[in-house]
């Protein structure tokens, strides 16, 4: 198309159809928020500028000269709920809800934030009525969400596996892992009460949701050797490596016992030994070196330390080697070195703890379920000491 002068009066006609457009937007814009009250915009300056309690306050006033608005209702009740103001959050909700004429999805609105608030609250039982009036309405996966998290709150088990399950099916994304989970934890159950073959059952349900659970695995080996099968859940803790070496760790003090029992130390030392040489742990180093003073002396037990350290210098490592030479040191230098022991042990006793990935959380203990957090697996087998060496 060739270029001609008439074509540069189209420039200013769409610049003045733009404006036009503009002037009606904004002046509809107007005529909207002259219809707010006052309040509305008193409350959300409150709001910006951090100030809570004056906002609520403003609110307030809104929901006393107009009752009908059911936004302001569930804008008041969330920050009442925020707040930790929980019963008043209740009220809020319980209002909106006895409105004869609240259209259905604003009422299943209100049901889902009365549930919350209820959550927050730690009434659980009603929590979970309440979400349980949401099937078939806009808010049944958010409800769900929630009863997920009040079942594993009461340690229902069967239930959580049961929502966790229609959640992964009407694809509100993948559950195996705490299905997983789920199961591990009445298996667990199931082991403490004697009852290793019930435990056996859930582990494989386990193994079917997350082929990849090293915690299902870890168990089905205790079940084996609560059965009696010792060499059965020898093999069984060994298939941990092909899952995830670092969590061999977990394993080691189990294997050595396993291979005790059987009467193959050695083999066990020797497994636990190539295991190190794979990947360097802590734990790892307590069990083998144990054992190999038990086994071949503490010389020995010397020798493994010194080239762990070399591999893996670490404030923990040194604190095993002192060990190794208080074992054997003479009278003159016992009491110094007990006493670098012991300031090397200060340390390390704030080192030698696990921590979450995921909110920070530190625990001497190892938990499958971080006590923080409450998420399943955010915890790396190994100690903050040598996460940080490693990073
Ligand atoms: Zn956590």
């Amino acid at each position: 198309m060739e270029f001609e002068i008439w074509m540069l009066l189209g420039i200013p006609f769409f610049f003045g159809l733009g404006w036009i457009a503009a002037r009606v937007d904004i002046s509809e814009l107007v005529s909207e928020s002259r219809s707010l009250p006052r309040g509305y915009f008193k409350g959300l300056n409150y709001l910006l500028n951090d100030q809570p309690d004056k906002a609520i306050d403003s609110f307030i006033e809104i929901v006393k000269l107009d009752p009908e608005s059911a936004d302001m209702h569930f804008a008041l009740g969330n920050l009442f709920r925020r707040r930790g103001e929980t019963e008043r959050a209740i009220r809020v909700h319980q209002n909106l809800l006895a409105r004869p004429d609240l259209p259905s999805e604003q009422k299943a609105h209100a049901q889902y934030e009365l549930g919350m608030d209820y959550l927050k609250a730690g009434l659980l039982d009603r929590a979970e009525e309440t979400f349980n009036l949401l099937v078939d309405t806009p808010f049944e996966v958010q409800a769900r969400r929630a009863l997920l998290e009040i079942y594993q709150r009461e340690k229902e088990w069967r239930r959580a596996i049961d929502v966790a399950v229609g959640l992964q099916e009407s694809g509100a994304g993948a559950r195996q892992k705490e299905i997983a989970q789920f199961y591990c934890e009445l298996a667990q159950d199931a082991l403490v009460h004697l009852q290793p073959s019930d435990a056996m059952q859930l582990l494989d349900k386990a193994l079917q949701a997350d082929r990849s659970s090293v915690r299902a695995t870890i168990l089905s080996g205790d079940a084996q050797l609560a059965q009696g099968d010792t060499e059965a859940a020898i093999m069984t803790w060994r298939r941990v490596e092909h899952q995830s070496v670092p969590h061999v760790a977990l394993v080691a003090q189990r294997l050595m016992d396993g291979y005790r029992k059987v009467g193959r130390p050695q083999e066990g030392v020797n497994l636990l030994r190539s295991y190190l040489a794979e990947a360097s742990s802590i734990d790892l180093i307590e069990v083998v070196f144990k054992a190999v003073i038990e086994l071949d002396g503490v010389e020995a037990a010397k020798q493994l330390v010194i080239e762990e350290l070399r591999r893996n210098p670490t404030l923990l490592g040194l604190d095993k080697l002192l060990e190794a030479r208080l074992m054997d040191a003479p009278a003159h230098v016992w009491e110094e070195l007990s006493m670098v022991k012991n300031l090397v042990q200060r340390y390390t006793q704030k080192l030698a703890r696990y921590q979450c990935s995921h909110c920070g959380f530190k625990a001497r203990q190892f938990y499958w379920q971080c006590p923080g957090c409450s998420r399943w697996e955010t915890y790396p087998p190994r100690r903050t000491e040598e996460l940080n060496v490693m990073n």
